[in-house]
């Protein structure tokens, strides 16, 4: 037997534990604001006595067999609910250190259900870290125009449409019906918008594709994808799937930024994805890998999933980015993009899994999950119950904002250009006015994003108890302004 205890720590507190652990021969797992600590028997009071002088409360603590703890990536309760005896050491939600024997841990990595993995506990490194939001370097200035241009009105539309279908199982008639839904979306945006036919086991489905040509010089391509089915495990595929967080929530987010940026030039191609066939084991967007040719492939410079984006599982409220190695450098602006747009925490996973992003990740290409953050975990997905009292719409659209000024800059956001009143029609006809008019609604925008950014750096001041009471008559003002903007700021 060894011993096992869990400790609550902030990033501040975890190099200093990491030390004294490693320094009595103990090791150590993160899972964002916990250590989870392992230690020999003969060990454990060295280091319990240790981690008591240097200031640290333990948390949990107990026996575990040599050998014997696995980590748990879950869907939902997935795994905790096709195994309640299983015994968990710690539970993170979407991540769970669990008790098993080999033989179990090997039996159910071997099934591959697609809604839990099992893995070994990575060893002295971290499952998956939690930052408090960072402010953000640069980010392109016409940035906050797409951001404030993600409308809170468009989001809950699509997803009440969405949830309204008595099922978006991938095979069924409802399926077909809500892709065709979405392909007219994408059309009334102006959006080029096609459905393919996929294949789901012995039956059919389709992705939904639609594009946005880039007018750089050398376009390459950004994806924003989320699966459209939804699926319901206890009642079967006839049974009510409404599937309001998995996948309506990512769907409408798809739909959402794809409105925003319909307005707006980028230098490279946007291509906005609703995959089907994704709860039977990703089919839509693995055939959608395959079928891409090596110059297709090539060209994609960062593919970014939403899959649950509305169900608040964590305190405060953070936002899981979840990639491999490769995509660190979009998780780093995603990331600084939250800093710039939200109040959200920033919780980043490199143990990728069980979404659309795996078939791109396991092709080289860059990919990130946007996910709810995890510390509980929505329990109703996949059954009858995933409905909208599940869903946080103001939660959201917070992710879709960082998503907007994340795609601004991933896919190069052009600049407005502001062509002067008095200035010449430019080329034949009278279009000066017109063009004047478009660019005073640019301009305003792009300040409702700035004050929208502000907002986002107040709510935190807030939420950590440092406004002062000037703060607080300077917050009112621009809450006023931004009244004066745009209805849906802040
Ligand atoms: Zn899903």
């Amino acid at each position: 037997m060894m011993k096992y205890a869990t400790i609550h720590a902030d990033d501040a507190a975890i190099p200093g534990l990491i030390a004294v652990i490693e320094e009595r021969r103990g090791w150590w797992s993160r899972l964002g604001t916990d250590l989870f600590l392992c230690v020999a028997n003969d060990g454990w009071p060295g280091l319990a006595r240790a981690l008591q002088d240097a200031g640290h409360v333990l948390g949990v603590q107990g026996s575990v067999r040599q050998g014997a703890l696995w980590l748990v990536v879950q869907k939902g309760r997935a795994f905790q609910r096709e195994h309640p005896r299983a015994r968990v050491l710690l539970d993170k939600g979407r991540y769970l250190v669990a008790e098993l024997t080999k033989a179990q841990a090997e039996r159910m990595a071997a099934r591959g259900e697609g809604c839990f993995q099992v893995m070994a506990l990575p060893r002295n490194a971290a499952v998956f870290q939690t930052h408090a939001p960072r402010r953000a370097r640069a980010m392109p200035p016409a940035a906050p125009a797409l951001v404030a241009g993600v409308q809170d009105e468009v989001f809950r539309q699509a997803i009440t449409h969405l949830v309204s279908y008595r099922t978006r199982h991938s095979t069924s008639a409802d399926y077909a019906q809500a892709a065709a839904w979405a392909q007219a979306q994408f059309q009334a945006l102006g959006l080029a918008a096609r459905t393919v036919p996929i294949t789901v086991g012995g039956g059919t489905s389709a992705n939904v594709i639609a594009t946005k040509p880039g007018l750089g010089p050398d376009a390459g391509q950004v994806l924003v994808v989320g699966h459209l089915d939804s699926v319901n495990h206890p009642g079967g595929p006839d049974a009510p799937a409404p599937g309001a967080d998995d996948n309506a929530s990512g769907s409408a987010g798809v739909l959402t930024l794809a409105a925003a940026a319909a307005a707006h030039d980028f230098a490279h191609d946007l291509t906005f994805i609703l995959f089907g066939g994704e709860e039977q084991g990703l089919h839509g967007s693995t055939q959608y890998v395959a079928g891409l040719e090596g110059e297709a492939r090539a060209r994609i410079r960062a593919v970014l999933n939403m899959d649950m984006i509305g169900s608040v599982n964590a305190q405060p409220p953070a936002v899981l980015l979840e990639g491999a190695a490769l995509s660190q450098p979009l998780i780093d602006r995603l990331a600084e993009a939250a800093g710039a747009f939200t109040d959200l925490d920033v919780q980043v996973s490199l143990q990728p899994f069980g979404s659309d992003h795996m078939p791109f990740l396991d092709a080289g290409i860059p990919a990130v999950l946007t996910i709810e953050g995890t510390d509980g975990a929505n329990d109703a997905i996949h059954t009858a119950n995933d409905l909208l009292d599940r869903i946080d719409m103001g939660y959201a659209l917070q992710i879709l904002r960082m998503n907007a000024g994340w795609l601004a800059q991933e896919a190069g956001l052009a600049e407005p250009a502001l062509p002067r009143p008095d200035a010449p029609a430019a080329g034949c006809g009278n279009a000066g006015p017109a063009a004047f008019d478009q660019a005073v609604l640019a301009a305003q925008n792009q300040l409702a994003g700035h004050y929208q950014a502000l907002l986002a750096q107040y709510a935190r001041l807030d939420r950590d108890g440092l406004l002062a009471p000037g703060d607080l008559v300077e917050r009112q003002s621009l809450w006023a302004l931004c009244d004066h903007l745009r209805s849906d700021c802040g």
